[in-house]
C-alpha cells in the first residue's frame, strides 16, 4: 500500500503537519510530491498538497485520497524544499508557504481542463480519450474523467506523452480570455478563382475574401477583420454558411504590454566600469557558481544595460532569469527595455494585473514558453527549473518585502534559489541599504562600483535651500524663492521640471484654527486625508471616509480647513504662480485607473507638460532627456517618520528623485527644500557622498543597536481590549527574557506609533540579537501557546523576523 503525506487547506496549528493518506490503488504509481488532491478531513472535503509518498504509516485506518487535482506536480522538487524553507523563516503554516508559491488563481474556483495537444496521436495511441473529445479543442477533466473506464491512469498516460496538456479553466466570469478566430477553408491561392463565382452584387463578400488574399493569410481575428473591412458580421456569417470560412474561438494569453510597438535594440559596447561588473557576473554564469553580487552604481551608470547583457549569456546557455524590480519602477519604460531586447520571451508580473493575467504569466513559465520574468517581488517564485542568474534592481527598496503572512523578503528567497541552481544573483542599486553594502565591505558579497554615469555626464548639481530662512525673509509659500526662479527660468527655456512630494497626501490633515481639533478616523489612531476632488476625508489605513465637516466637532467654530501641502495643493499653487505652466499631476489619485500611470508619463515623455508633479510613484526609473530640474518640496517628512531606517530613506529618496535630472545632454540641477538642511542625509545625499553616508548611518545604528549590527524580530498583539493586549504583550516579553539568551535584548511591551487600527489596540515587543539559534523555535512555540484565542479571531500575533514596517 502506498501512502501519500498530504498537507491540507485548514491554517490552524493543529493542522500545520502533513497527514497520512491510502493512495487508491490506480494511482499508486502517479501520485508525486507536488501534486494537489482533495481528501476527506473530519466530515469535510479540504484541498490538500501532497508532501511526501512513503509505504509505511503509523496510523491504522487510513482515509484515501478523493480526487487528484493535478496530473503533473505543480510544485517541484525546489519548489518543495523552498516552501518548507519560507514557513521556518517566516513561522509561517506550510500550507500557507507553498500557496505563496503558486498563482493565486489556482487557489480560486476553478476547473481542471485538458487540451488536446496532437488529435491525430490521440486518434491512434489513445483511441477511448479521442472518442470522448469528440474533436474537441479542450474538455473539463471532471467529464473526461466520468466517461472513461478507467479514468485517471489512462488520462495521465495521455499527458506524460504530450497528447493532452493540463491547464485550469477558472470559472470566475471573464477570467480566461478568448478571441473569435475567421479561418478560410479553401487554399489561399484559389481565392482569385472563388471569386467570380460568388454572385457578382455580393461585393461585401468579394471584399473579405480579397482581404485574406491581399493579407497572404488564411485566418483573421474576427474584430479585426471587421473593423479592417468595414463589412458587418452578417456578411461573414453567410460566407460561413458557404463554407468559405468557419469561425472558432482561440483562447489566448493576455498581454498587458503591447509588444508591437517596442523596437528592438542590440547590446551597447559596455564601457570600461561596466565590463568590471559584467565580468565577475559572467564568470558565474559560465562556472555555475552561486555568488552575491552587490553592484552599487550612481544613477544613469547603466547598470539596466549590464543586466540586459547578463541576461543574453543566460539565455544562450540555454537557462532562465528572473528580474525583479520594485512594483513602483515597473513603469512601460522599464519593461519596454527588456521586452525590446529580448521580445516575446519576456513574461511580466505586477500586482496590476488580474489574477486571469497573472496565471497566464505564470503557466507561460512553467511551460517552458519564455525565459526571463520581469517583475515585483513575488516574481522570484517563478517556476523556471533551470535559472541562470536572479537579478534585484533598486535592491535596497523595502517593497521587497512582503507586509503579510508569509512575511518574507525577496532577497533572502533570491539568494536561497541561486544556491539551489548555483547561479549568480546580482543586486544593483545607486543607494544600497546597510545590510548589504556591509556584507559587501565584508566580502560576504562581491561588491563592484560604478562611481560614473554613462559618457561621463556629470551628476546633477543640488542645492540645499533652508526653508526657515524662508519663512525669516517673508517666504510664505511652499516654494522657496530659488525653486520658483528656477522653475520660471525652466519655463522660458522650454525645458521640463519634476516637482517631488513625498507621501500622498501629504499630511493634508483637517484642522479647526479655533481649537486646533484634528479630524481623525473613528477607529484608527490617525488623523484623516483630505481628498478635494471628492470633498472627502479618508482613512489610509481602514477606507473610512467621511464628508469633510461643514463646522468643527468640537467648538462648532466655521474656521475647519485642511492643510498641509498635498499634491492638489502644490497644484492649486502652481496653477496660480505659474499660469502658463501646464502640470501633470501624478499620485494615487490621478493613477488609479488601469493604463493611466502609463498615459500621465507619455504625456510628459512627449513635451505636452512643463511640469511633472508627484509622489514616490515619480522617483524612479523615470528618464526623460528634457528634464533639467528637479525640485523636492519637503525632503523632511521623511526624515521624522519613526523608524530606525528614516536616515537611510531619506538618503535613498533625494539620490533617487535627484537621479532624473540630467540624465542626457542638458545639464541637471536640484534644488531640495528643507526645515534640516544641517542633516547628514541631507548633506550627503547633496554631495553625491554614498560612502560617508554609509560610515556615518553606521556608526549611528552600532551606537543604537541596530541593523545591521543586530538582528531585530518585531512581535505584533492585536487585540479589541487594551487590558489584554497590554497582559498578552507584558508575558511574551517576560517570557522572552527568561528563555532567550541574556545578550539578546527585550523592548517592550511599547504602544507603537499607530496605537489602534480598525477598533484594534496594538502593542509591540521588539527583539535584538546577534545570535539566537533557538529563536524560531521559542517564537513558535508561543504562537502554538496563544492558538485557542488567535484561532477564535479576537487575539492576533504577528511575528516579523526581519521588520521594515515599524508603526
Ligand atoms: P541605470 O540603470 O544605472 O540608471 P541605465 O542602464 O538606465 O542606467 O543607463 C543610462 C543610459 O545610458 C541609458 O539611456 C542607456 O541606454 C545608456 N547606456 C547604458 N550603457 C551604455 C553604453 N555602454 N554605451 C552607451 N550608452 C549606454
Ligand atoms: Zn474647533
Ligand atoms: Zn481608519
Amino acid at each position: 500500500m502506498m501512502i501519500a503525506q498530504v498537507l491540507v487547506d485548514l491554517p490552524l496549528f493543529q493542522t500545520d503537519k502533513p497527514f497520512d493518506y491510502q493512495i487508491p490503488e490506480p494511482w499508486e504509481s502517479l501520485i508525486e510530491p507536488g501534486m494537489r488532491v482533495t481528501v476527506p478531513f473530519g466530515n469535510r472535503k479540504l484541498m490538500g498538497l501532497v508532501y511526501h509518498v512513503q509505504d509505511t504509516s503509523e496510523v491504522n485506518q487510513l482515509k484515501a485520497i478523493d480526487t487528484l487535482i493535478d496530473y503533473t506536480p505543480v510544485l517541484n522538487k525546489e519548489m518543495m524544499q523552498l516552501g518548507e524553507w519560507l514557513a521556518g523563516q517566516t513561522l509561517c503554516y506550510l500550507y500557507t508557504a507553498y500557496q505563496t508559491l503558486l498563482p493565486a488563481a489556482m487557489k480560486a474556483n476553478y476547473k481542471k481542463v485538458v487540451s488536446v495537444q496532437d488529435h491525430e496521436r490521440l486518434q491512434i495511441f489513445h483511441p477511448e480519450i479521442a472518442k470522448v473529445i469528440n474533436g474537441r479543442e479542450q474538455i473539463a477533466v471532471a467529464d473526461l474523467e466520468k466517461q472513461m473506464a478507467d479514468g485517471q491512469p489512462s488520462i495521465h498516460s495521455a499527458i506524460k506523452d504530450g497528447v493532452l496538456s493540463e491547464g485550469l479553466k477558472i470559472t470566475e466570469k471573464g477570467s480566461v480570455k478568448k478571441q473569435k478566430v475567421i479561418q478560410l477553408t479553401v487554399d489561399l491561392q484559389h481565392i482569385p478563382e472563388i471569386i467570380p463565382q460568388l454572385n457578382q452584387n455580393a461585393k461585401k463578400q468579394q471584399l473579405v475574401l480579397k482581404f485574406f488574399y491581399d493579407n497572404n493569410t488564411d485566418h483573421l481575428l474576427t474584430s479585426a477583420l471587421i473593423t479592417q473591412t468595414g463589412v458587418g458580421r452578417s456578411v461573414l456569417r453567410t460566407l460561413i454558411d458557404k463554407g468559405w470560412l468557419t469561425e472558432f474561438e482561440q483562447e489566448v494569453y493576455r498581454d498587458p504590454y503591447d509588444d508591437k510597438s517596442v523596437k528592438p535594440t542590440e547590446p551597447l559596447s559596455l564601457t570600461a566600469e561596466q565590463a568590471d561588473v559584467f565580468q565577475a557576473v559572467y564568470k558565474d554564469i559560465i562556472a555555475n557558481e552561486h555568488h552575491v553580487h552587490l553592484c552599487h552604481g550612481v544613477t544613469g551608470s547603466g547598470k539596466t544595460e549590464i543586466y540586459l547583457q547578463m541576461i543574453q549569456e543566460v539565455l544562450q546557455r540555454g537557462k532562465t532569469a528572473i528580474v525583479l524590480v520594485p512594483e513602483i519602477s515597473l513603469t512601460p519604460q522599464m519593461v519596454e527595455r527588456f521586452k525590446s531586447r529580448f521580445g516575446s520571451d519576456v513574461a511580466v508580473m505586477h500586482s496590476g494585473l488580474s489574477k486571469g493575467e497573472k496565471y497566464d504569466e505564470w503557466r507561460k513559465i512553467y511551460r517552458h514558453e519564455v525565459n526571463v520574468v520581469v517583475g515585483a517581488r513575488s516574481a522570484v517564485f517563478a517556476p523556471f527549473d533551470n535559472l541562470g542568474a536572479i537579478i534585484i534592481d533598486e535592491e535596497h527598496e523595502t517593497s521587497y518585502k512582503q507586509e503579510e503572512n508569509p512575511r518574507y523578503h525577496a532577497k533572502d528567497v533570491a539568494i536561497v534559489r541561486g544556491q539551489y541552481h548555483e547561479c549568480p544573483v546580482v543586486l544593483g542599486s545607486a543607494t544600497p541599504s546597510l545590510e548589504s553594502y556591509a556584507r559587501g565591505q565584508k566580502g560576504n558579497y562581491q561588491l563592484s562600483t560604478l562611481a560614473r554615469r554613462v559618457n561621463n555626464q556629470t551628476m546633477p548639481e543640488v542645492a540645499i535651500v533652508d526653508m526657515r530662512e524662508e519663512l525669516r525673509n517673508g517666504n510664505h509659500s511652499m516654494f522657496s524663492k530659488q525653486l520658483f526662479d528656477q522653475l520660471q527660468a525652466n519655463l522660458e527655456k522650454g525645458e521640463q521640471s519634476v516637482l517631488f512630494l513625498n507621501r500622498r497626501g501629504y499630511s493634508t490633515f483637517v484642522m479647526c484654527r479655533d481649537c486646533g481639533y484634528v479630524v481623525e478616523c473613528p477607529h484608527c489612531d490617525i488623523s484623516l486625508t483630505f481628498h478635494r476632488k471628492y470633498n472627502q476625508l479618508k482613512c489610509h489605513y481602514c477606507g473610512y471616509d467621511q464628508s469633510m465637516p461643514e463646522t468643527c466637532p468640537e467648538c462648532d467654530s466655521e474656521y475647519i480647513r485642511y492643510f498641509g501641502s498635498g499634491t492638489q495643493k502644490v497644484e492649486e499653487a502652481l496653477n496660480q504662480l505659474l499660469p502658463e505652466a501646464r502640470v501633470i499631476r501624478m499620485d494615487v489619485d490621478t493613477t488609479g485607473r488601469k493604463g493611466a500611470h502609463e498615459k500621465l508619463l507619455n504625456r510628459f515623455g512627449s513635451g505636452e507638460a512643463d511640469i511633472l508633479l508627484g509622489t514616490q510613484m515619480i522617483a524612479k526609473g523615470l528618464d526623460f532627456p528634457k528634464v533639467t530640474l528637479v525640485g523636492v518640496l519637503a525632503a523632511d517628512a521623511m526624515l521624522n517618520l519613526p523608524d530606525f531606517r528614516a536616515s537611510e530613506k531619506t538618503y535613498q529618496l533625494l539620490t533617487q528623485v535627484g537621479g532624473r535630472a540630467g540624465r542626457h545632454e542638458l545639464k541637471g540641477q536640484v534644488v531640495i527644500q528643507s526645515y534640516n538642511p544641517e542633516h547628514y542625509a541631507i548633506q550627503m545625499a547633496a554631495e553625491h557622498d554614498f560612502f560617508s553616508f554609509y560610515q556615518k548611518e553606521m556608526a549611528v545604528r552600532r551606537q543604537h543597536q541596530y541593523s545591521p549590527y543586530y538582528f531585530l524580530s518585531l512581535i505584533t498583539v492585536t487585540h479589541s481590549e487594551l487590558t489584554t493586549v497590554v497582559t498578552i504583550t507584558e508575558n511574551i516579553a517576560k517570557h522572552l527574557r527568561e528563555t532567550l539568551s541574556a545578550r539578546s535584548m527585550i523592548l517592550g511591551p511599547v504602544a507603537p506609533p499607530i496605537a489602534r487600527i480598525k477598533d484594534k489596540f496594538r502593542y509591540h515587543v521588539m527583539i535584538k540579537y546577534k545570535y539566537e539559534p533557538g529563536l524560531h523555535e521559542t517564537l513558535k512555540k508561543l504562537l502554538n501557546h496563544y492558538q485557542d484565542q488567535i484561532a477564535k479571531g479576537t487575539l492576533s500575533i504577528a511575528i516579523d523576523m526581519n521588520p521594515y514596517m515599524l508603526m
